[in-house]
């Protein structure tokens, strides 16, 4: 039998006979077949960096690719999805470079949450400690203008340090961070190590995990999902292990998410079957037949 699929579906891909979406794509979207009709709706829960924008060497030049801001601004108007951008950036930075109104923004691992409205909340404890964090990054600022490569970050709430184009440099910065948040901390804050960069934070329990169980817990009747590719995203991962939800790794290794998908590009991949097809198995949507 040939196949007789519509190459106008085709997307990207020029003139195949459909889009192939590759293996951890397919197997998402078997999933998504088999558990949206039993949910009122889809809670998609978006990393940024590496799963919406490729990983650049300078964090300052992260884009968006444009199918994927296309494709969030799709999805912010289809019905029975809820979106919700969950970066460790701050949340102002992150709103920008999305640049998607209506959507939910969850910054600085949780520390600010804008739910759509464009109103910026920021977690108690963490806003207490602003002038300890204030304090620890001057010092850094200081103590690291030497290294090539290194870069010190404000993110008010929060800070980061970027040694990305300085890979060797990885384990003394760290040591030097740790030191400095030892010395001039006063037992406020508490570092994190991600991909090329340490965090330094209050030490309040705000993490990507404790941000999409909130999203989930209102989110009654949602299937919760979340797509993502650092360290920083496995709290969240293990978050939607608990509430039963989906689980999309991006990167090269299995870390036990329900599946895993090779870049951004392959986002943008899943994103558009969610846009095209998708949304038409959410339950209550109606428009897929029962008996497929
Ligand atoms: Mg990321």
């Amino acid at each position: 039998m040939s196949d007789q699929h519509d190459p106008n579906e085709s997307g990207d891909s020029g003139d195949e006979a459909r889009f192939q979406p590759r293996d951890g794509v397919t197997e998402t979207i078997a999933v998504l077949q088999t558990r949206l009709p039993d949910h009122h709706g889809l809670l998609l829960c978006l990393d940024f960096d590496g799963t919406l924008a490729p990983i650049v060497d300078d964090p300052e030049a992260a884009e968006i690719t444009p199918t994927n801001a296309e494709l969030v601004d799709r999805l912010r108007d289809a019905p029975g999805i809820e979106l919700a951008v969950v970066s460790g950036r701050g949340l102002a930075d992150v709103r920008g470079r999305v640049d998607v109104d209506d959507v939910t923004y969850a910054g600085n691992y949780g520390i600010e949450t804008d739910y759509g409205d464009g109103d910026i909340e920021v977690h108690p404890d963490a806003a207490a400690a602003e002038s300890v964090v204030e304090r620890v990054r001057t010092r850094l600022e200081d103590e690291l203008e030497d290294e090539d490569g290194v870069a010190v970050e404000d993110k008010r709430w929060t800070t980061t340090v970027h040694f990305r184009r300085a890979p060797d440099r990885a384990e003394a910065v760290t040591d030097r961070v740790e030191a400095v948040v030892a010395e001039h901390g006063d037992d406020q804050l508490t570092t994190a190590s991600g991909r090329a960069i340490v965090e330094i934070k209050p030490d309040v329990e705000t993490n990507k995990g404790a941000v999409v169980s909130g999203f989930a817990a209102e989110a009654d009747g949602y299937l919760p999902m979340y797509v993502g590719d650092d360290v920083g995203d496995r709290s969240a991962f293990e978050a939607i292990d608990a509430a039963g939800g989906v689980s999309v790794y991006v990167g090269d290794e299995d870390i036990g998410a329900t599946a895993t998908v090779a870049s951004p590009d392959e986002v943008a991949a899943l994103l558009r079957w969610i846009a095209d097809d998708g949304v038409d198995y959410v339950g209550g949507n109606g428009a897929v037949d029962e008996t497929h």
